[in-house]
């Protein structure tokens, strides 16, 4: 028995024909002190309503709920997987909603009402459009923590002046507060996916500053980044116009490459370009 006195994730798994599908990229979690270091990461949880995509057998959701986890949204697509959950809303009764859902196409403002958080070990084939769809749509959360490949994560985490350093790293920390927390061994996970993994937490900032629309910001970085051995002043080309009397005005040299403008570096351009 585990502390929660439910049954250990491994014969949950067995009970439920819960064999993991590499489609719906599922690598779960077994190690209560791997997923309860990763809901303390994201505390307090109290009065908040945590929403966790994929919770699989429930792993992180016990998690979640043995550190204070009032009330959880969980959106999952597993059928086998909703079957288990069952046995954590019995044991937690009325701390925990499943909808069976693609969190790619969730109306997420109409489904969570008031303050809320983000907390998923996020199925690696959609993690990346899930976190730009949150942070770009309208702010219904106070924080993500989140599983990515470590890869991934480091690319949003990026400083300028390395080869992380692109797009993502430029989206996220416009919109965000990012810190990468720590990384988890693919040993953690049945089956281990072939790459280690980190835990990213994102604070969305009030106002995000310089301000500038995220369409301009995106075709701004697309072009810069798209081209990145060249000086802004060629691969700035793409946007059209005077390029050089752009940066001038942004207060860029023409000469640097994308990897080492900062992040308000590109909102001013991008606020620039889309005036
Ligand atoms: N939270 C569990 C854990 O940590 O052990 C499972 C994490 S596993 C990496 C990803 C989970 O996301 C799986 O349970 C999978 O079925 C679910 N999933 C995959 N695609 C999804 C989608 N589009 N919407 C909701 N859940 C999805």
């Amino acid at each position: 028995m585990e502390p929660d006195h439910l049954p250990p994730l491994r014969e949950v798994i067995a009970q439920h024909g819960l064999l993991p599908k590499k489609s719906l990229g599922q690598n779960f979690l077994f190690d209560l002190n791997l997923t309860r270091r990763i809901a303390r990461a994201a505390a307090p949880l109290g009065g908040f309503t945590i929403v966790e995509v994929g919770p699989g057998p429930g792993g992180l959701t016990r998690a979640l709920l043995m550190e204070g986890a009032e009330k959880i949204i969980a959106v999952e697509r597993d059928e086998r997987a909703i079957a288990a959950l069952a046995q954590v809303q019995a044991a937690y009764p009325g701390r925990l909603q499943v909808i069976a859902g693609d969190a790619l196409a969730s109306d997420w403002p109409a489904l969570v009402k008031g303050p809320a958080k983000i907390a998923a070990n996020l199925p690696y084939n959609i993690a990346t459009p899930l976190l730009i769809g949150w942070i770009t749509g309208p702010i219904w959360f106070s924080s993500l923590t989140l599983m990515f490949q470590k890869e991934v994560a480091e690319r949003i985490a990026a400083k300028p002046g390395g080869k992380d350093y692109g797009r993502l790293s430029v989206l996220c920390q416009h919109l965000c507060e990012v810190k990468k927390l720590f990384d988890v061994n693919r040993s953690a996970f049945t089956p281990p996916p072939k790459v280690t993994s980190s835990i990213v937490q994102l604070v969305p900032k009030a106002a995000p500053h310089p301000a500038c629309a995220i369409a301009d910001l995106e075709r701004v970085t697309a072009a810069a980044f798209g081209q990145r051995r060249k000086m802004l002043r060629s691969s700035l080309k793409a946007l059209g116009g005077d390029v050089e009397g752009l940066l001038r005005q942004a207060n860029i040299d023409p000469e640097l490459r994308a990897e080492q403008v900062p992040v308000e570096g590109f909102a001013r351009l991008a606020a620039i370009a889309g005036a």
